[in-house]
């Protein structure tokens, strides 16, 4: 009689999910989710006291909060459990494990080095208790041992790294979602504890996350959510045929697929996108969007395996370019007013009151506010980075690092890139639907007044009844000025 105990992660789902299959081959299971304490309230960046920041913001609390719910009510429609414990999991598994006398304990295996801290910690302890441990990778769309080179050899460049994968790797298969192994006998003693409210995980001082109806979707968090988001977002509302030419969109919830959160939080597994997108390819289209939805999966998997082979590396500010050359600067009242949308640039504020009203923020948004923070503040980019881990929905420490290291010229892009935020907004803006969308106050005012309200003489500003510095502030910098010093 063999017991196994899986231990959850973020992959929170039962479909495709090797480390539930492996320990569901065992004759008694018990499902876990440990609340580690230290994924919770204020810490300093990299462990150092360089500077401070919040590790999980609201939305990403009741995020992960619903999702717990969601998997234990699967469980239990399985006649299994969810057992839901706070603490360290490096104390919590070995007890457990002791308690309902198990042999093995099965996981998932993260690249990044606090996942990798935590999980070297449980393994020496579960050692020590003579448990035996399963690790699986399984978050990403190609299998690491099945990279066309070891992930230590994986180009640094995207492109070619995909055309790599592309030519040479292939996906594997879905893990079927097993038939789930009774609870061991000794669970009667084992306290199942509840799932944690968003406030009991972050203290009593959380704001009220309550949707707001201006935000691009709710994101209820779960597995049960993302597959019924993959079928809205795929199959009823049709919208993979013009991904490619969507994608760039700012406002509602059509313009992109918006499977980041569920994708982040194991809720859903990337091969089941994939493999959705192939069926929809033989069902109803096959072009060059729903090879995009695949080409950015692509890029999702690059920056895990870049977490991979660079480590820490990644997190510094030098980053994996080793860019000691770089003169950033610190400014404690440019970065609030960055992160507070109060910048005076509407591109740059109104996509920093989407992120602070909702946590997400579309992917053209986060290029340009992260490019004004690291090109034209030349604040740190660790700061904004960290900025975005708290307030993220669908915050992964190796795509939002990974992004901001590219932007900040510290990362995988050879060149150094910045993002000319007027032109951006005209672009992609062009009628300034999303800045009024999200700055009211700027709503009376032309969209070319209301990308560049600097430009309004004084009595322009009283004829449309917008002045500067009262209703809406002056920009803290001169865009063409600090363009002037990156060229
Ligand atoms: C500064 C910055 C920070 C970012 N931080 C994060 C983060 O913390 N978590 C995160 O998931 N994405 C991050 N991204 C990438 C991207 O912005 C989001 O994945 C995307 O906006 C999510 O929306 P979607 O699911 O509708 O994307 P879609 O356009 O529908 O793309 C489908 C999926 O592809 C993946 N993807 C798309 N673009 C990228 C990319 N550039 N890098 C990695 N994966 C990508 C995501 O998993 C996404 O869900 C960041 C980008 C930037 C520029």
């Amino acid at each position: 009689m063999t017991t196994a105990l899986v231990w959850f992660r973020r992959d929170l789902r039962l479909h495709d999910n090797e480390a539930l299959a492996t320990a569901a081959a065992a004759d008694s299971l018990l499902p876990v989710y440990v609340v580690d304490p230290r994924e919770y309230g204020e810490r300093p960046y990299g462990g150092r006291d360089s500077f401070r920041f919040e590790k999980t913001g609201a939305h990403r609390a009741r995020f992960r909060c619903e999702s717990l719910s969601d998997l234990r009510a699967s469980l239990r429609e399985r006649d299994s459990e969810l057992v839901v414990r706070e603490g360290l999991p490096e104390d919590v598994l070995p007890e457990l494990a002791r308690a309902v006398g198990a042999d093995v304990v099965s996981m998932h295996t993260w690249p990044t080095p606090e996942e990798r801290g935590v999980e070297a910690a449980v393994k020496a302890r579960l050692r020590e208790a003579g448990v035996e441990i399963r690790r699986k990778w399984g978050h990403t769309l190609y299998h690491i041992n099945d990279l066309p080179t070891p992930y230590t050899d994986i180009s640094d460049t995207y492109t070619s790294f995909r055309k790599a994968v592309e030519r040479d790797a292939s996906v594997r298969e879905q893990v079927n979602t097993p038939t789930l192994p009774p609870l061991p006998d000794a669970v009667d003693a084992v306290d199942v504890g509840s799932v944690p409210t968003p406030v009991a995980l972050l203290g009593g001082d959380v704001s009220p996350t309550d949707a707001d109806e201006r935000g691009v979707l709710p994101f209820e968090g779960g597995e049960s959510a993302a597959l019924a988001r993959v079928e809205s977002y795929v199959w009823d509302a049709d919208r993979l045929r013009e991904y490619k030419q969507t994608r760039n969109g700012l406002l509602g919830e059509g313009y992109s697929s918006k499977f980041s959160p569920w994708l982040n939080e194991g809720c859903l597994s990337p091969r089941y996108v994939h493999d959705e997108v192939r069926r929809y390819e033989e069902l109803r289209v096959e072009n060059d969007s729903t090879y995009w939805l695949l080409f950015e999966l692509i890029w999702r998997d690059f920056f895990q395996f870049q977490a991979a082979k660079h480590g820490g590396t990644l997190f510094t500010r030098p980053g994996i370019r080793g860019r000691h050359d770089i003169d950033w600067r610190t400014d404690e009242r440019a970065f609030e007013r960055w992160a507070a949308g109060e910048t005076g640039i509407p591109f740059v504020d109104a996509n920093m009151r989407e992120l602070n009203e909702t946590a997400f923020m579309s992917n053209r948004g986060r290029q340009n506010v992260a490019s004004f923070l690291a090109n034209n503040l030349r604040l740190d980019w660790r700061r904004g980075a960290a900025y975005f881990e708290t307030r993220l929905v669908d915050y992964d420490p190796c795509s939002n690092y990974g992004n901001w290291a590219y932007i900040a010229g510290v990362g995988n892009d050879s060149r150094d890139r910045y993002f000319n935020i007027v032109k951006q907004a005209r672009k992609y803006d062009t009628d300034a639907e999303y800045v009024t969308h999200w700055l009211p106050e700027l709503d009376p005012l032309p969209p070319e007044f209301a990308h560049e309200p600097w430009t309004l003489s004084r009595d322009e500003q009283a004829e449309y009844g917008v002045e500067l510095g009262v209703d809406y502030p002056e920009p803290m910098v001169d865009l063409e000025q600090s363009y002037q010093k990156l060229r």
